[in-house]
């Protein structure tokens, strides 16, 4: 039994990862400011014996004797980054400056959740760790794209500085049950309004492409990629399988059983034409790919968006 401190521990990914963590018998400290994320996500485990919840704001010093800290405090839809960027840049530099400060102090190994945007928009595809990505550092996706590269960086400078055992997640698109209604991010946007009866809203004409990876597939290799004794820079997590945006949608419309009408929007400044991860680093170090197919994922986030839209009493037309 270790203890484990997640930050963003209250969003989406951090509450799948709480979760997990529990039931693997660990003590965990959550630790989130609830900007994106929800303490309704931690609701279920709140009186749970080994679980401490913590409001604090990663920029903040914080002091904690952990054995291992997942990174995960940060924004990660583009409708809620670009919505202050400055603090978006200081969550992820600060924050992982502050939380290797710690790691340091207490001997803690640190994870980083970084993102398949440090690879901005690929000219090399699928998307393999060793290259070093096309990033716009000037434009509006930018205080998250560069943000996430100086989380790295500093992980990197840590690690040959002040020997810090560091392992950092370059996560790929990923989907499930608590991503937020508003969240913004194309799957919970579609389901919503596919449930709601509202036009689905394709930006551009749809052709570009994302790789769509379950939570449970990706909580299980960030625990491997926690607990590998072998480091080997950052590893990418996430399904190989590529869609384009309208066959997300058109498969959003099949699997709700919606008519919602599909209606094109302009495309956001920046927005990455492909993006696929390479796994075979992940399948190699950590024995992992992903298991759950994309059938099988929809109909869980259907279900849960679903539960959710009934339980604020919004009429839903399917
Ligand atoms: P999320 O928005 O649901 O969760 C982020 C959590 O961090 C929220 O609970 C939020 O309140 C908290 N947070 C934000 N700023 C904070 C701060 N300054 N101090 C403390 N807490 C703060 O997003 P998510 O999808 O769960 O993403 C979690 C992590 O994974 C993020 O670092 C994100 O960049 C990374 N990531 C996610 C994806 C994805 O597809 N979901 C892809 C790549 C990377
Ligand atoms: N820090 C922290 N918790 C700790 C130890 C450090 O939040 O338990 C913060 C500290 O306030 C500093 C950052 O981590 O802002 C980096 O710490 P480090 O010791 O590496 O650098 P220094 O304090 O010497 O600048
Ligand atoms: N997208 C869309 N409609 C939406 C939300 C997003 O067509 O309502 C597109 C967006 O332009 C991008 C892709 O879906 O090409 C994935 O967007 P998301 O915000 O989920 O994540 P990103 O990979 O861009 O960070």
């Amino acid at each position: 039994m270790k203890r484990i401190l997640v930050t963003g521990g209250a969003g989406f990914i951090g509450s799948h990862l709480v979760e997990y963590l529990l039931a693997q018998g660990h003590e965990v400290l959550s630790l989130d400011n609830y900007f994106t994320g929800s303490k309704d996500n931690l609701m279920h485990l709140r009186d749970h014996p080994r679980l401490e919840i913590i409001r604090h704001d990663v920029v903040n010093p914080f002091m904690a004797e952990v054995e291992q800290i997942y990174n995960l405090a940060c924004p990660a839809s583009p409708v809620h980054y670009q919505y202050n960027p400055v603090k978006t840049i200081k969550t992820n530099v600060m924050g992982a400056l502050n939380m290797l400060g710690l790691a340091k102090r207490v001997k803690a190994r640190i994870l980083q959740a970084s993102t398949s945007e440090v690879y901005g928009d690929p000219t090399v595809h699928p998307q393999v760790e060793e290259y070093w990505g096309n990033v716009n550092c000037i434009g509006i996706r930018s205080c998250y794209d560069e943000g996430k590269r100086a989380a790295e960086a500093l992980m990197m400078d840590y690690h040959r500085q002040n020997g810090v055992e560091v392992r950092i997640a370059r996560i790929f698109n990923t989907y499930g049950p608590r991503m937020a209604i508003h969240d913004g991010r194309v799957i919970s946007n579609f389901i919503v309004q596919a449930l709601t009866g509202e036009d689905i809203t394709v930006y551009g004409q749809g052709h570009q492409t994302r790789s769509f990876c379950y939570i449970s597939d990706l909580v299980e290799g960030l625990v491997r990629l926690m607990n590998t004794e072998v480091f080997e820079g950052p590893v990418n997590l996430g399904n190989p399988e590529e869609y384009t945006i309208l066959e997300m949608a058109q498969k959003t419309l099949q699997f709700t059983g919606s008519s919602a009408k599909l209606v094109f929007k302009p495309i956001p400044h920046d927005d990455p034409q492909k993006r696929c991860p390479e796994i075979s680093k992940a399948k190699r170090l950590l024995d992992w790919q992903p298991v759950v197919p994309l059938a099988t994922g929809l109909k869980e986030t259907i279900g849960y968006f679903k539960e959710k839209l009934r339980q604020l009493g919004q009429p839903l037309v399917v």
